[in-house]
């Protein structure tokens, strides 16, 4: 047996050696020198236990595996922390994953925008300064058939600004059905307080007439708002004024109905067998003085807070300082500038708008899309787990039809377990496909996870992750 000259630990090539080597030139080149030092010295250190202990043989940590696995530890410590996901949640426009995916006409907008100069807030016409809010006033007006038009960062400031604009130090007179909490602590009595407005709730939870607003019209009174019931429903005994009613009420006492819409669709969606939703045009012929909606919901554009309605309205809200706190950036106005161009020809835009494709996917062709996946996951997964392609219901999401379900199918895993593990194995099957370089998200329910297909698009990049799948056994 040969002498050991030297301890094991310090036969480990040194930083200096490792830092020149040709297998760590390609890493100093693209993640700088210090991140590459830094990151050997912990692998250094990692492995001097292992060495000294004699679990591990110096001899083949050779430079070029100790630059390997620096080259692994600084791409996942250099990997975007946005990631893109595959939904497979059965939910089409996920809040916590992002919402309506932009058509290729807006992805070309924002790459314009973000690479160019453009006209943002500059008159080309006049040569003077321009207002960013003109870029698409005739286009909303053309879409909804409002008077002006002004859009802010989401639906959420959009409220808070309307209100604050149109009732602040008056009290805003609201339905107890209407007081609502949406994801994320968006709470209207919350907001009203914020936008320094003072809460008059009229009616109860589930009934509210119009003699209830009357009786609480009063010198202090601001307005009259109405919100979209959007994550819920109220059934049974029920009473709710009818907009047009609502808003002959506020202008007689000369106050404005301010309607917030939530998901506010500017088409009529059952055309495409959808449930229906309020549209924003309908809602203003209605009366409502001023209508809130967003952009990335039914929409299928770009996170924003679309404000349309009257001209003297929109103007105080645009005056008001919040405005400036609020507005959007550029590339949101390009998005949404190009989502509603698509608009304008409503028989071509199940076909060009993404959201509104997957939601009008028909629960046949998911099912095939089941059935021809079924075999190569039922593969992945081996015998721990039954795998079939079965129909489910899905739902729009973001607040829309809460009630409604969406007909789709599902690839539907069950671990082949007695009872007591199979809540284990779902989550140890959950994490792994959330391990994976594209993160697939599904949901547990009735002991089986779930992929629901509706709005699995790109069938080739699924297949070809689905190796990397660390089934848990
Ligand atoms: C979703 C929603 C909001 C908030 O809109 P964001 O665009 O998410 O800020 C406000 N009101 C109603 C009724 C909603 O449905």
């Amino acid at each position: 047996m040969p002498a050991r000259s030297a301890s094991p630990a310090l036969r480990l090539p040194s930083i200096d050696s490792l830092l020149r080597h040709p297998a760590c030139l390609p890493l100093t080149e693209r993640y700088g020198r210090d991140a590459l030092l830094a990151s050997l010295r912990q692998l250094l250190d990692d492995l001097r236990e292992p060495v000294l202990s004699s679990q591990l043989d110096a001899v083949e940590i050779t430079p070029e595996v100790l630059a390997g696995r620096a080259g692994e530890r600084l791409d996942l410590q250099h990997r975007s922390q946005v990631r893109r996901v595959f939904n497979l949640t059965g939910t089409v426009l996920h809040t916590n994953l992002g919402r309506a995916l932009l058509p290729d006409e807006a992805i070309e907008a924002v790459q314009r925008a973000a690479r160019y100069p453009l006209n943002l807030e500059f008159d080309l016409q006049s040569g003077k300064r321009g207002d960013r809010d003109d870029l698409i006033e005739s286009l909303i007006r053309e879409l909804t058939g409002a008077e002006a038009v002004t859009v802010v960062n989401n639906n959420a400031a959009a409220v808070l600004l309307t209100l604050n604009s149109l009732g602040a130090r008056k009290e805003g007179i609201i339905s107890r059905g209407e007081l609502i909490e949406i994801g994320g602590a968006f709470r209207i009595p919350d907001i009203m307080a914020r936008a320094g407005v003072k809460l008059h709730e009229v009616g109860t939870t589930n009934r509210t007439h119009a003699r209830d607003y009357e009786a609480a019209i009063g010198p202090r009174s601001g307005l009259l708002m109405r919100v979209h019931a959007s994550n819920y429903a109220i059934e049974g005994f029920t009473a709710r004024v009818p907009t047009a009613e609502l808003a002959e009420l506020a202008h007689k006492h000369g106050l404005p109905l301010l309607e917030d819409l939530g998901s506010g669709s500017l088409l009529d969606l059952t055309r495409w067998g959808l449930p229906a939703e309020p549209t924003v045009r309908q809602a203003l012929i209605d009366g409502a003085d001023i209508v809130t909606f967003s952009g990335d919901k039914l929409l299928g554009g770009p996170q924003a807070g679309l404000i349309v309605g009257r001209k003297d309205l929109i103007a105080k809200i645009k005056k008001n300082p919040l405005k400036r706190a609020l507005r959007v950036d550029k590339m949101t106005l390009a998005a949404l500038e190009a989502v509603l161009s698509l608009y304008r020809n409503p028989d071509q835009l199940a076909e060009r708008l993404p959201s509104l494709r997957l939601l009008t996917r028909p629960q046949a062709h998911i099912l095939a899309q089941a059935e021809r996946l079924q075999p190569s996951l039922a593969k992945a997964l081996g015998d721990g787990w039954s795998v079939s392609a079965v129909a489910a219901l899905g739902m729009i999401g973001s607040g829309s039809q809460p009630v409604a379900r969406l007909p789709s199918a599902a690839l539907c895993l069950r671990p082949l377990v007695s009872k007591r593990l199979r809540g284990r194995h779902l989550l140890g099957l959950e994490a792994a496909f959330r391990q994976l370089a594209i993160p697939v998200l599904g949901r547990i329910d009735d002991d089986a996870l779930w992929l629901d297909l509706r709005q699995l698009d790109d069938e080739a990049a699924w297949r070809a992750q689905l190796d990397q799948l660390q089934v848990p056994g």
